[in-house]
């Protein structure tokens, strides 16, 4: 039998002393194709020792320097993005173009963090008072957590670690236990695109790995990504350990769909944000909310397209890939159970789905229910798969309020042809990310990804400014450099200092 998973620690490959591991299953065949790791205490201490080793070196390294190896990995990656897209769908189950997609998207905020010098930039004002100027500066904050949901096994974590290596900061990664070897891949890319032993660690596992660095004194920061009670529980342990936090949670994205809106064009974007990826995407649409008349005949276009789709092995063309494990499937199948019996209509059933793939793959097909209620366990509930739910309202002021009664705030996108409506939307809805005719509108690198209520604990969002901010902490120093050429200098003044 081949050897489980590993960590990753000192740029090698660290099998750790526990016997704990868990099964890594291909969805698309069913088959037990690895173990991985889990970590125990023993093994977090060693990695995280790694890394807490290596902060005050790292740190020191000049900006430039850091800059460069952030480059090299950014040009390995483009080289290699095939291998990785190949690994995450053997894993995940997701198609290979979405698989690409996914490093892609990563990529980019690998590119924008080889640009962080201009982010690191304090400021400098002079003679705030007589001889006193004042400079600000921002400084890495040392080992750093990022904690990974399986839906995403590259890009999520590169949401975080590009900013943190490039800021100085080292970092201990714990990807999902679902689809870990991603994690192993990039570690590699790390090494030879020349980065110092310690910098860049994987530690593998479940509660106990994650819990040992919400615990440890030399985590600093937990970056943390996954489904909203263990976003809760990961904020609260960590912050009441003293750390800096952000934990982004799950979703439930409503599309808005107005009278006036080009239907062809939402059925398209209805079917590609609802179904692509299975559904397991947090910026999924699950909910498609028709206002006023347009609900019969958007979800005949929507139901005509969804049973085009071909469901099944993402090696081999297909357009949507299994469910990640057979738990999953089969509980995002009985949510459809559930909605057909509190009398949501399944116009498009994927439970039966014929798919192009081996008989025991992890398949559910496209799922369209219409008239489905707000109380229905399939409307409150994050289901995470392919399952998209019409509820229909009669104004755009009641298909506001649903989105706002929701509580989570992650996406949500309104498709009309009036700016005016469009504008009014940006304003009322108290969600995170907003898609205009764009469904889902997962912000560039260089903006900040995160959503509000339930969908985020902490105040900083992911990539961007707010990510740049996140792992580095500011200082601001008041120096004073007399003239040597001006005599007496100083003076006794005993009261507050005011600006002279
Ligand atoms: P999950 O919450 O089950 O797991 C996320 C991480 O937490 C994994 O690394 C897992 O090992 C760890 N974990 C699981 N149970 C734990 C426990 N009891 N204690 C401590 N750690 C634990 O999430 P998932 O199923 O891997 O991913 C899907 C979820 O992630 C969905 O809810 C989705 O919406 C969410 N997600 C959110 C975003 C976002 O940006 N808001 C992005 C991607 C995924």
């Amino acid at each position: 039998m081949t050897a489980p998973v590993a960590h990753w620690l000192d740029n090698a490959s660290f099998p750790g002393s526990s016997d704990r591991t868990a099964e890594v299953t291909n969805p698309a065949t069913g088959e037990v194709t690895g173990r991985v790791a889990l970590a125990s205490a023993a093994d977090a201490e060693a990695v995280i020792a790694s890394a807490a080793a290596a902060a005050p070196g790292w740190a020191a390294t000049s900006v430039a320097a850091r800059t460069q190896v952030v480059f090299r990995f950014r040009e390995l990656l483009n080289e290699r993005a095939a291998d990785l897209a190949a690994i995450i769908t053997a894993e995940h189950g997701k198609v290979l173009s979405d698989a690409a997609g996914e490093v892609a998207r990563g990529q980019e905020v690998v590119e924008f963090a080889c640009g962080i010098p201009h982010l690191l930039k304090g400021g400098y004002s002079e003679q705030v008072s007589t001889g006193v100027d004042v400079h600000s500066k921002r400084q890495p904050l040392g080992v750093v957590g990022v904690i990974s949901p399986f839906n995403f096994p590259a890009m999520v974590p590169m949401w975080f670690f590009p900013l943190a290596i490039a800021a100085g900061n080292t970092v201990v990664l714990k990807p999902s236990e679902k689809d870990p070897s991603a994690s192993l891949w990039m570690a590699e890319l790390w090494r030879e695109a020349g980065l110092p032993d310690g910098v860049f660690n994987v530690l593998q596992g479940d509660k106990e790995a994650v819990d040992a660095l919400l615990d440890h004194a030399s985590v600093k920061a937990i970056s943390f990504v996954g489904s909203t009670p263990i976003a809760q529980y990961v904020y609260e342990r960590g912050s009441a350990a003293g750390k800096r936090v952000q934990a982004l949670g799950g979703a439930k994205n409503h599309m808005v769909v107005l009278p006036d809106a080009d239907l062809d064009l939402a059925a398209d974007q209805a079917v590609n944000a609802g179904f692509g990826s299975a559904g397991e995407r947090c910026m999924a649409i699950s909910v498609l909310v028709a206002v006023g008349p347009v609900a019969d005949d958007l979800v005949a276009k929507i139901a005509d397209r969804a049973r085009g789709l071909v469901t099944g092995d993402g090696t081999r063309g297909a357009d949507m890939g299994p469910l990640v494990t057979r738990p999953h499937r089969d509980k995002v199948a009985a949510y459809v159970d559930a909605g057909e019996s509190a009398g949501a209509k399944v116009v498009v059933d994927g439970r039966e789905v014929d798919a192009d793939g081996a008989a025991d793959g992890f398949w559910l097909g496209p799922t369209l229910l219409d008239h489905v209620t707000p109380e229905m366990s399939v409307y409150t509930d994050e289901i995470f798969g392919p399952v998209l739910s019409v509820v229909r309202v009669e104004t755009y002021d009641e298909a506001v309020a649903l989105v706002n009664a929701n509580r989570y705030g992650n996406g949500v996108a309104l498709f009309t042809s009036s700016g005016g409506a469009a504008r009014k939307f940006e304003v009322d809805v108290e969600v995170g990310m907003i898609g205009i005719n764009v469904p889902i509108p997962v912000p560039m690198a260089y903006y900040s990804f995160g959503g509000w209520k339930s969908s985020l604990f902490g105040d900083s969002h992911a990539h961007g400014t707010e990510g740049v901010h996140f792992f580095t902490r500011g200082k601001v120093v008041t120096s004073r450099w007399n003239d040597p050429a001006v005599k007496p200098q100083g003076g006794l003044e005993l009261t507050f200092p005011q600006n002279t």
